[in-house]
């Protein structure tokens, strides 16, 4: 394979957009560091890489998200303050965006973001459809992690991270690849996970913390949801869904180990889990394994994300999101049977 020259972090071979993105944090001063809601173990390693890069460059950061860190980073809460938006922004000359390209990704803090009079820049991995509306960008959506994105900056910034950043990084690169398992880990993750364990990163104590910490119920909660899995299109697609009747704390179940399992199906290419909210809403997490391209159908229901793992969040209850989404599931292998291409692959 062809080397690809804008993987690499030497200032000069990154794209123009790039170079711009760079400045804006070199002038900016004051600066407010965003995630998603639930923010997920790339976004919050990406926010305190980057954060630790911008001190060190004498800049002020504050990181706000629409919603609390989990329990289980601890290890990075403890070393790094993750503010939970309050209903007001703190003053800022800077709004980096970590994670997506969508404001609406922030829930409640979207408004108060894009009225603020703020720089906005994006820094991401994700597919991006539609119009720039940021003002900088440093976007590639071949990294396996927006946490590689930020070691490319601190490299281009001409800073060593500490052991904290290092940290970040790190949970970034395994929470996003499913500690290296997916295919989006290349090369550079493998190098930089392996710099991060150089500058004092302990990757057992990070996989105990993310993995070996759950409530006894875990592993019940596990298995009552996989009992509740249909194979459909001829076992090629796998659809587990989480009623609220079933009483079972969702939120508090990593669903990267139901989905794993049930593409570990030799012929499953395709899985769906649908979990009722108590807000009336359906959370959609899609993962495909082949060239079936679940961003695309994410984005049929307003989600969006990568070719082989994508979410959506759809109004209604179950019994009237389920059908909807399954169809649209089976249409996407009817038309890649059929050789319609719904929209241009974009990666
Ligand atoms: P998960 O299924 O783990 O929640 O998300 C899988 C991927 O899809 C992640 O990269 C995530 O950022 C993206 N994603 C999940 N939900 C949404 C959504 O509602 N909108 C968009 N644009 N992306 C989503
Ligand atoms: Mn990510």
């Amino acid at each position: 394979m062809e080397a690809d020259p804008t993987k690499e972090t030497a200032e000069g071979r990154l794209r123009p957009a790039d170079l711009r993105a760079l400045e804006l944090l070199r002038r900016g001063k004051r600066f407010l560091v965003c995630g998603h809601v639930r923010p997920d173990g790339d976004c919050i390693g990406a926010q305190v890489a980057l954060s630790r890069t911008l001190i060190a460059l004498g800049k002020t950061v504050e990181i706000v998200n629409p919603d609390p860190v989990e329990a289980r980073f601890e290890y990075l809460a403890r070393d790094c303050k993750y503010g939970t938006y309050r209903g007001s922004l703190p003053e800022h000359d800077v709004a980096v965006l970590l994670d997506f390209c969508e404001l609406g990704r922030t829930g409640p803090m979207a408004k108060p973001l894009a009225a603020a009079p703020s720089k906005k820049l994006v820094v991401d991995h994700h597919l991006h459809h539609g119009d720039a509306w940021w003002d900088e960008a440093f976007v590639d959506p071949s990294a396996s992690a927006t946490g590689l994105i930020v070691h490319r900056i601190a490299k281009a910034l001409g800073v060593e991270l500490d052991v904290v950043g290092a940290r970040g990084v790190f949970t970034s690169l395994v929470t996003d690849t499913g500690w290296f398992k997916y295919s989006n880990t290349d090369a550079e993750t493998l190098r930089v996970a392996g710099e991060m364990v150089t500058l004092g990163v302990d990757p057992n104590r990070i996989y105990a913390a993310l993995y070996q910490t759950r409530p006894r119920i875990h592993p019940i909660f596990v298995g009552r949801l996989l009992s509740r899995a249909e194979f459909l299109a001829g076992d090629r697609l796998a659809v587990v869904d989480l009623p609220l009747s079933e009483g079972l704390r969702s939120e508090e179940l990593d669903s990267d180990d139901v989905l794993d399992l049930l593409r570990s199906v030799g012929v499953v290419e395709v899985v769906l889990y649908l979990r009722e909210l108590s807000d009336g809403t359906c959370k959609l997490s899609a993962r495909s394994k082949g060239d079936y391209d679940v961003n695309a159908l994410a984005r049929q229901f307003g989600g969006g994300g990568h070719k082989k793992a994508a979410g959506a969040t759809l109004d209604g209850p179950l019994a009237v999101v389920r059908p909807r989404v399954v169809a649209a599931a089976l249409e996407g292998f009817r038309a890649r049977e059929a050789g319609e291409a719904r929209e241009p692959i974009a990666r």
